[in-house]
């Protein structure tokens, strides 16, 4: 992306070289997002981007050299994204995504939509050979979701209600099921959804909110309402989690009193931490974690303008969508 607003475009740059403390890898696959979205049409805060631009915040890659104490030249990594400063309050705290310096590969720095890129190595998580690649590829996804369910009071045997059938919410149910609910039901709009939501992990695919209540309600749909739809399924002492990013400026009517009466708790999530980087490598690593069925969507790098389009859903009519990547190695046909 050359400037804001002016869409994307495949063009031969110079190798980047790799810094005092960072490493080359080789980007393998690379997942798009609403996020991308957001940056082509230049809808997100400027204070977040610097232009030009080399999309691509969730990838996995292979070490373009040996890396000692990480990996061989060809072994296979996944980055985190932001960068923490390592000295702020937040920082010290373990709370990287709360970091006072916002810096984040695909945002602030070159992004993984490319043959090459440099990061700091403290970022990079080496996987195992046997991890596939479309399973790491949804390694960043994972990190905003396990973040978020790693605060939350989570018994095992509860019920769990998650609105939306986007990536995010069948990303949910997956790695809700690591801990052990009794029922998982993903609430969403888009019915062709309802076969990945249930090979995602979902118990049930409803398209109207079920009767009953449930003891975990994640908002995962990123739309206001959803809230106050939210705190009408929560069990009386439920927690009510917001993953989802409604847009800016975007307000609900909620009744207060059904908070207090209903003993709730209502907690927001930001983005990942290290830690929960660490973690989910670790259940990617021993095949726990096993998403890859979510990767509805392949192209090749001169086909970035079709994959954005299928992001916004014009071009598949009625078929299910999960996660859309590019395959940075797919030979590119188009002058
Ligand atoms: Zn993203
Ligand atoms: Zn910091």
């Amino acid at each position: 992306m050359t400037a804001p607003g002016r869409g994307v475009e495949l063009r031969e740059v110079p190798d980047p070289s790799a810094r005092e403390g960072e490493i080359l890898v080789r980007p393998l696959l690379v997942g798009v997002c609403g996020t991308d979205l957001e940056l082509v049409d230049a809808t997100i805060d400027p204070a977040y981007v610097v232009y030009p631009l080399v999309l691509g915040h969730e990838w996995v890659g292979a070490l373009g050299h040996d890396v000692p104490g990480l990996g061989a030249a060809g072994d296979h990594v996944v980055v985190e994204g932001i960068v923490p400063c390592g000295h702020c309050v937040a920082c010290l705290a373990g709370d990287t995504n709360r970091c006072d310096t916002y810096d984040e590969i695909g945002f602030t720095r070159q992004g993984a939509l490319a043959d090459l890129v440099s990061v700091p190595v403290v970022l990079a998580h080496r996987l195992n050979d046997a991890v596939p690649l479309e399973d790491a590829v949804l390694a960043e996804p994972m990190a905003v979701v396990w973040r978020a369910l790693t605060r939350l009071p989570i018994g095992s045997g509860a019920r769990v209600a998650i609105i939306g059938d986007g990536t995010i919410a069948l990303l949910a149910a997956h790695l809700v099921r690591a801990l052990a609910p009794r029922s998982v039901t993903v609430i969403g709009r888009r019915p062709e959804q309802a076969d990945l939501a249930r090979t995602m992990g979902a118990d049930a695919f409803v398209l109207s909110p079920p009767e009953g209540t449930f003891d975990l309600v994640i908002e995962a749909a990123g739309v206001a309402e959803a809230t106050a739809t939210a705190i009408g399924l929560a069990e009386r002492g439920a927690t009510i989690a917001l993953l989802g990013l409604p847009p800016h400026g975007s307000t609900v009517e909620l009744g207060p009193d059904d908070l207090v009466n209903k003993d709730l708790v209502l907690q927001g999530s930001f983005s990942y931490t290290r830690r929960a980087w660490a973690e989910v490598v670790t259940r990617l690593n021993d095949r726990t974690l096993r998403p890859s069925p979510l990767v509805t969507h392949r192209f090749a790098m001169d086909a970035v303008d079709d994959a954005l389009a299928t992001l916004r859903g014009r071009r598949d009519g009625a078929a299910p969508r999960g996660k859309v990547v590019i395959d940075v190695r797919a030979p590119v046909t188009r002058a």
